[in-house]
């Protein structure tokens, strides 16, 4: 990870002198307090600072799931930080919200636009929302200067500019010129030290935490500082590379793993059986076996799929049968876990209190290999109403909820899948990192 480490912050950080006073005074309302590695990192929220008149930059996590044409999919995220714009309006500050979009590789582009969010936006909160082409530039400056208590403006999308993944000093302290109070309330980018996430905050303080970034934070600190037993991880998708570093860092925290998706075939394929045409990753293999060794050596339970949905084609009517793992002919290939798998999963599940869900069990965007995803989600509901803690996260695993109608059932719906594993292995991350106080 490319964060920087709260000791690096606080040597080249430019707080104001005077915010430590003010904000002493507030701390005991809603501090934000998270165990980090066996040190405890402080952060304010907007309950700390006064607002009033104040040009307030919010960083959100506007990374919405669009339509074809171009239209909101799914607005979880923008429903989870309308407390955040309310509380800031109410207290007669105006608002501006800057956010990405997408991946338009450092370059505008039409397709990758924030204009229909903020559309929607200003449907949802019945209230005008201002749009500026870019999010810097004078042009920008002078919205910015106009705008009157309990305006909202927003900015088109961060990512426009590489500087922002790269989190450039020039960029960061432009974005910071904005405002005269900083708000990240984009907890789904804050495994990310971005420009506007992290380098930001040398250059605008007070920097604080809006309610959704510290509804998740209080939410997985509780859930999993000290877990209700047996805890178990329940990891899917594509990939092993993308999650080795999660799987190795829960494994010492966690009683049991099940792995479904793509990734368990690099770790079948890692146990000598044959995996037909399923996604596998040659390069992974080694790492599979160590890992296998070491769940094994940690007297860990791990769950492989027993049995899979084939087909002899990656389309959803594709020919398709239901096999055990160690029978998959050549020239197909496993794009969901099979009904047995899922009796598996459910005694699992049955046994545990704490849960963390991330990733979809197989091939879900087609119907028919979409069932072992929706049944984890229905098995997690009916956990929950045992009285088991669960936690989904990823963009993949709460629209698998989402579309079986589960999402109320879930103890905690997560708005960021690689933020939320991250903060789940106890690693620090750099957007939170970047609002502590000392
Ligand atoms: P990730 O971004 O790594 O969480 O992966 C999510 C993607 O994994 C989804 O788009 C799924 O379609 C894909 N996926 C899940 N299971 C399989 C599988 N068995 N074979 C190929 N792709 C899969």
């Amino acid at each position: 990870m490319n964060g920087a480490s709260p000791a690096a912050l606080s040597t080249c950080s430019r707080r104001s002198p005077d915010f430590g006073h003010r904000a002493a005074a507030h701390v005991a309302a809603a501090v934000l307090s998270v165990p980090i590695h066996e040190t405890t990192m402080h952060t304010l929220t907007i309950d700390d600072v006064l607002l009033k008149g104040k040009k307030v930059l919010v960083r959100v996590d506007f990374n919405v799931p669009m339509t074809p044409d171009m239209k909101v999919a799914d607005d979880k995220r923008i429903i989870e930080s309308l407390p955040t714009i309310r509380r800031i309006l109410s207290q007669g500050a105006s608002v501006i919200l800057m956010s990405h979009l997408g991946r338009p590789k450092g370059r505008p582009n039409p397709e990758f636009s924030l204009k229909p969010v903020a559309d929607y936006l200003a449907t949802l909160m019945n209230h005008p929302v201002q749009f500026a082409k870019d999010c810097i530039g004078p042009e920008v400056h002078e919205m910015v200067r106009a705008l009157k208590p309990g305006d909202i403006l927003m900015l088109e999308n961060l990512r426009y500019h590489p500087e922002e993944e790269a989190n450039d000093e020039n960029f960061a302290k432009e974005l910071g010129s904005l405002g005269d109070v900083y708000v990240n309330d984009a907890f789904g980018t804050a495994h990310r030290a971005h420009a506007s996430t992290e380098g930001i905050t040398h250059f605008l303080r007070p920097a604080v935490a809006g309610y959704l970034m510290k509804k998740e934070i209080d939410y997985l600190t509780s859930a999993v500082s000290n877990p209700a037993r047996p805890y178990l991880a329940i990891l899917g998708g594509a990939k092993i590379s993308g999650k080795i570093d999660v799987i190795h860092n829960l494994l010492p925290k966690i009683d049991a793993l099940v792995i479904g998706g793509g990734m368990a075939f690099t770790f079948l394929r890692a146990q000598g059986l044959e995996i037909g045409d399923s996604i596998v990753e040659e390069e992974k293999l080694e790492l599979a076996k160590d890992l296998l060794d070491q769940m094994r050596e940690l007297h860990k339970r791990f769950i492989l799929p027993v049995d899979c949905v084939i087909a002899d084609r990656m389309e959803n009517d594709a020919q398709r049968k239901v096999v055990p793992v160690s029978k998959i002919p050549s020239g197909w290939r496993g794009l969901d876990i099979g009904p047995e798998t899922v009796k598996v999963i459910n005694m699992e599940v049955r046994r545990a209190k704490t849960i963390v869900w991330n990733g979809p069990m197989g091939v879900f965007e087609m119907p028919n290999f979409a069932n072992g995803t929706l049944e984890v989600a229905r098995l997690l509901a009916e956990a929950t109403k045992a009285g088991a803690k669960t936690i989904v996260g990823g963009g993949d695993s709460a629209a698998a909820v989402a579309k079986a109608g589960f999402e109320t059932q879930i103890s905690h719906v997560s708005t960021g899948g690689g933020a939320s594993l991250e903060f789940l292995e106890g690693r620090t991350l750099p957007g939170l990192a970047a609002l502590a106080i000392e």
